[in-house]
């Protein structure tokens, strides 16, 4: 019987979702379902919690209700669901009385399989009877931490699910979370009166997302080749303070990237056009406080960067949790700077609360995370109660692990600035004395005449704030954050300077070095991945213009997973687009045919679709190579083909970078290349064939420009 049903769940899961298989958990939890049992789910954002509910809902009798806190959130389920053609409701105050008699008719004729509705409905008197006709097979409470006061999204009414059970003792209850600590976790089972509750937890390792922490200095800068490496695809950048948002939105779309932001200065208005613009792929960039997101399910959202350091882990793994919800690659990127964590000491103290010393020591922990020298998803998953046993792979430690070196000389020369400067001295001040800075206050206060004065001059800044980081963390060092925040030594210190003891601290251009070598093989990759990319481009238009046209966010019509899977598997039959990861039954039917002709086009545009492999030759083509292996001009060339020169050159080009064999050291010197590729290299991106030749500003004809983006075609 189970293992039929769960077949019955299965074939679901194919033909509504186009998934597969189930993800870890998710089929045992719905086994659970089936069998009546109060559950509660707790999985990271994106992990695929409603599918534990919706897989149910749909393949058993009767009707699902679902209680959500977020209306906005509502909606884009609903939308989801109806787009996979599950028929699918909301109930909420943002709608006429007409609209909600009319649902609530399709209740009565059973014609819903889930229905989403506010606390405030559920509660409302005027729904107990649609309850009690509308055959429920499972309630559903999504976004469960909302019951607990402990929670950050307390919602009172929440508390009142309780009559659920008492009322209606015999339909299961499932309860999930994204918030895992215990004190929720066993506030929700009491409130919701669950019994005996199957307790799921999954694990909060998200591989998909990449961890990057980067030194705070020259963000704007840092954040400009970040995003140029992510043009049209989605972010968020948060940012502390409303001002930091306006600004920084205001300075990339000076720079031509399209960004907007969002605080709570706005009015909801203001904030909802913003979120609106942002999920429908209008606005990629969104500069935001932390408020943004929390009622957005949008799912390609590719990256998040944290401009200044968050105050906890929680609230970190939240925010850059956010990104690739679609299980797609996504990347996180943290700027870390003492002055951050100077100014949220200074807020979290100025707001004197019983909580200050936990908050502190939270704050502690986030410091640790971004200091760290070893894989920082192995600190991030310990915090979170979960051992990590292998490095991940997928961080900044892990990609460029640091090596050690005897620093211990390096450390004597700052803690002895920091004793001779009779410990008056902070971060920025110590860097100075250590590199020999004019500066005035150096100078005012007599500094350039203790004896460490330059003695570091040549280490950069940058360098020293990443060594006596380290310096600090092995305990030699102490920040005072009561007296400016001077550094005070440590009793560890005194048996460093006087010889007593050796430390090893991790070099920075190692770091350095090893990222070259592995922009290298992003090179390398990049080519192959070349193709591919330009599909995916091409799809992701396509997306957006379907998406347009029926008022729904371009995520709902495919994924960017989806989309990847197309662009890397090509798909030109039903059988096969079928197989992509993501087709359910009724996109098949909607989106198949359109999708398949957009990949067939652009094979056809590829000639073949394959990449360095020659293509066949028509006649002509096979003409012009052979005489340019004679080494005819192109004007004789032209001539003897009854073509233009422009059109000899422009078809040379193509065939050289589909593949033929073409010699394209006698269309273009190595000279040239070489100055068209540096000339390139300095243009924004997407680099335009227009761009180049009007900055090459008649030097070389424009074939030679055809020639070069030939050459990074074939070549990378
Ligand atoms: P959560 O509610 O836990 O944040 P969702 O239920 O929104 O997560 O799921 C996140 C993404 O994962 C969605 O795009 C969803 O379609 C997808 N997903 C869920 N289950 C599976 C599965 N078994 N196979 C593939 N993708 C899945
Ligand atoms: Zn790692």
């Amino acid at each position: 019987m189970a293992t039929a049903q769960l077949d019955q769940a299965r074939i679901a899961l194919k033909k509504y979702f186009g998934y597969d298989n189930f993800r870890p958990g998710q089929e045992e939890i719905i086994q659970g379902v089936y069998d009546k049992r109060d559950t509660l789910v707790l999985m990271p954002t994106g992990g695929g919690k409603s599918m534990c509910f919706q897989i149910p809902a749909i393949t058993m009798e009767g009707m699902a209700v679902v209680v959500s806190p977020l209306i906005s959130l509502m909606k884009d389920q609903v939308e989801g669901l109806k787009a996979n053609g599950i028929s699918a409701a909301f109930l909420n105050s943002s709608q006429t009385l007409d609209e909600q008699t009319t649902i609530e008719n399709e209740i009565y004729h059973g014609e819903i399989k889930l229905l989403y509705v506010s606390p405030e409905k559920m509660l409302s008197p005027n729904f107990l009877p649609i309850l009690r006709q509308g055959a429920v097979n499972l309630f559903a409470i999504d976004e469960a931490h909302c019951i607990s006061s402990w929670g950050h999204d307390f919602r009172p009414e929440y508390t009142q699910m309780k009559f659920l059970k008492k009322t209606f003792p015999d339909i299961p209850v499932i309860a999930l979370t994204a918030t895992a600590d215990k004190i929720t976790r066993r506030d929700i089972t009491a409130q919701l009166g669950l019994e005996n509750p199957h307790v799921f937890i999954s694990s909060f390792d998200r591989p998909n997302l990449s961890l990057t922490v980067s030194p705070g200095q020259k963000r704007y800068e840092q954040i400009v080749q970040f995003v140029r490496k992510r043009r049209n695809t989605s972010g968020i950048i948060y940012c502390l303070s409303r001002k930091g948002c306006e600004s920084l939105a205001r300075k990339l779309s000076g720079a031509g990237y399209h960004a907007d932001y969002y605080h709570a200065g706005m009015t909801s208005r203001e904030r909802n056009s913003v979120q609106t613009d942002f999920i429908n792929d209008k606005i990629p960039i969104v500069c935001a406080t932390i408020a943004f997101g929390m009622g957005i399910d949008k799912s390609n959202v590719r990256w998040v960067i944290h401009y200044n350091l968050p105050k906890n882990l929680e609230g970190y793994y939240q925010e850059i949790g956010r990104a690739g919800r679609d299980g797609a690659p996504a990347d996180t990127l943290l700027f870390y700077s003492y002055s951050d964590v100077m100014t949220l000491r200074d807020i979290i103290e100025k707001n004197v609360s019983e909580q200050e010393s936990i908050q502190l020591a939270k704050l502690e922990r986030m410091q640790q995370y971004a200091e760290a020298l070893i894989c920082r998803r192995k600190i991030l998953l310990n915090y979170f109660s979960e051992n990590l046993g292998e490095n991940c792979g997928n961080c900044d430690i892990c990609k460029n692990p640091p090596s050690l070196f005897d620093g211990t000389i390096i450390a004597q020369k700052a803690l002895s600035a920091v004793a001779r400067a009779k410990e008056r001295i902070g971060v920025n001040l110590l860097i100075d004395i250590l590199r020999g800075s004019r500066r005035r206050e150096v100078l005012e206060r007599g500094y350039d005449k203790i004896k460490t004065y330059g003695a570091g001059a040549d280490i950069s800044s940058r360098d020293w704030q990443y060594l006596i980081q380290q310096i600090i963390n092995l305990g030699l060092l102490e920040i005072a954050y009561d007296h400016h925040h001077v550094l005070r030594l440590t009793e560890e210190a005194q048996r460093v300077l006087f010889g007593k003891k050796k430390i090893q601290l991790a070099r920075m251009a190692e770091v350095k070095e090893r990222r070259e070598k592995s922009k290298r093989e992003v090179k390398v990759e990049k080519k192959r991945n070349r193709v591919k990319n330009d599909l995916f481009k091409v799809l992701r238009q396509l997306r957006k213009d379907l998406a347009r046209k029926k008022g729904i966010p371009p995520y709902i019509v495919f994924s960017d997973a989806t989309l990847q899977e197309m662009a890397a598997e090509l798909p030109v039959t039903e059988v096969d687009f079928r197989e992509i990861s993501g087709v359910g039954d009724v996109k098949m039917e909607q989106y198949g045919p359109i999708f398949m002709r957009a990949i067939a086009r652009y094979q056809a545009a590829q000639g073949g679709g394959k990449l360095n492999v020659a293509p066949s030759l028509d006649e002509q083509s096979t003409a012009m190579i052979q005489l340019l292996k004679r080494g005819l001009p192109i004007v004789e060339i032209a001539m003897l083909q009854k073509l233009t020169p422009e059109e000899v050159s422009s078809r040379l080009a193509h065939l050289y970078a589909s593949g033929a064999d073409v010699e394209l050291k006698r269309l273009i010197s190595k000279t040239e290349l070489k100055q068209i590729l540096e000339l390139m290299e300095n243009l924004p991106d997407p680099i335009r064939r227009k761009d180049v030749i009007a900055a090459l500003d008649g030097r070389m004809g424009p074939e030679k420009v055809d020639y070069a983006m030939a050459y990074i075609e074939r070549n990378g």
